[in-house]
């Protein structure tokens, strides 16, 4: 019967309680958003716009990639909202035109932001066409940047999206910028954790080894504990703090999220129905004692079966 109750739940998006939350999409193109759109969610939490670019052997024009964008931005308008991401290429992402032919490490390489800083052109016009396509459809449009290590990276890249007009965020995905998100929150409107990079450069084990997946775990407590720094230091600013890797689409781990202070959870749209119904069943102190019991333990196994006890008891 409660099972029913779950897979019945339409939205809005609420705890038991009725705070509400705020749950987005991730999506990669104009089609994605379209099907994001048709569900419960308040708009997208992550644009992956590199995922356009994979077959591309030369940069596209601001005027395409300004098409490309706005495909995605008029899939949604009043009261909703869209974080474009700008270039994630490198590393598990390959892109012909931005990324360096050969690394010893690529995953600690030249990727995410790092690739603006002796190519500032191809950031700048990809800010260009993002702010051209927010303009065009009148969706609002927040700009994040992934892989951002320090203040300084956080700073520019704020300049150069504020100057446009649009809101600036950087992604925390790399423990230095979570260690730091008091001082990154003085030079950035928002921040969006990266949970699969973060738990691959907490954990120093590769996202993409099925043999380490146990340590590639957003419930591993030292993920934890980074992921409850950022929000605490959200909340004392009064700023967003959004979670955009999988971890956002674990049901029982949103709960813990929102009990931590995250203020939205983007997530692939298939998932958007299990975290609302599982959110709709936890009241917002429920949620807080989750929270509680999953930094509190161990590790990951003691982890999910001191917030399932909380969660059913
Ligand atoms: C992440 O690292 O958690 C994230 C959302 O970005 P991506 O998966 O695209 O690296
Ligand atoms: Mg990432």
């Amino acid at each position: 019967e409660e099972r029913a109750v779950l897979d019945a739940w339409t939205g809005p998006a609420a705890t038991a309680d009725g705070t509400p939350v705020k749950l987005l999409a991730n999506v990669a193109d104009g089609k994605s958003a379209a099907i994001a759109a048709s569900g419960p969610v308040g708009g997208v939490g992550l644009l992956r716009t590199e995922l356009s670019f994979l077959n591309r052997q030369d940069e596209p024009s601001v005027d395409e990639q300004t098409d490309i964008y706005a495909a995605v931005l008029e899939a949604f308008g009043e009261g909703q909202y869209v974080v474009v991401r700008t270039l994630d290429a490198g590393s598990d992402k390959p892109i012909a035109f931005a990324t360096k032919e050969h690394e010893e490490n690529p995953a600690l390489g030249v990727r995410g932001l790092r690739l603006s800083f002796d190519n500032p052109g191809l950031l700048d016009r990809q800010l260009d066409a993002i702010a051209q396509a927010a303009e065009r459809t009148g969706t609002e449009t927040w700009v994040m940047a992934p892989m951002v290590a320090t203040v300084d990276e956080a700073r520019d890249f704020a300049d150069r999206v504020r100057e446009r007009g649009l809101k600036a965020g950087i992604m925390i995905e790399v423990p230095s910028a979570a260690l730091l998100a008091d001082r990154m929150l003085e030079v950035v409107d928002f921040l969006s954790i990266g949970t699969n990079d973060l738990s691959q450069y907490t954990m120093a084990a590769d996202r993409m080894a099925t043999d380490l997946a146990h340590l590639t775990d957003a419930w591993q407590p030292a993920v934890l504990q980074l992921i409850s720094m950022t929000a605490r230091a959200g909340q004392r600013v009064g700023k967003s703090v959004g979670v955009c890797g999988e971890a956002a689409a674990d049901p029982m781990l949103a709960t813990v999220l929102i009990g931590m202070g995250i203020t939205s959870l983007s997530m692939a749209s298939a998932a958007v129905r299990p975290v609302g119904a599982k959110l709709s069943a936890a009241t917002l102190e429920t949620c807080r004692r989750a929270a509680e019991a999953a930094l509190a333990a161990a590790d990951p196994l003691a982890a999910r079966a001191a917030v399932r006890d909380v969660l059913e008891g």
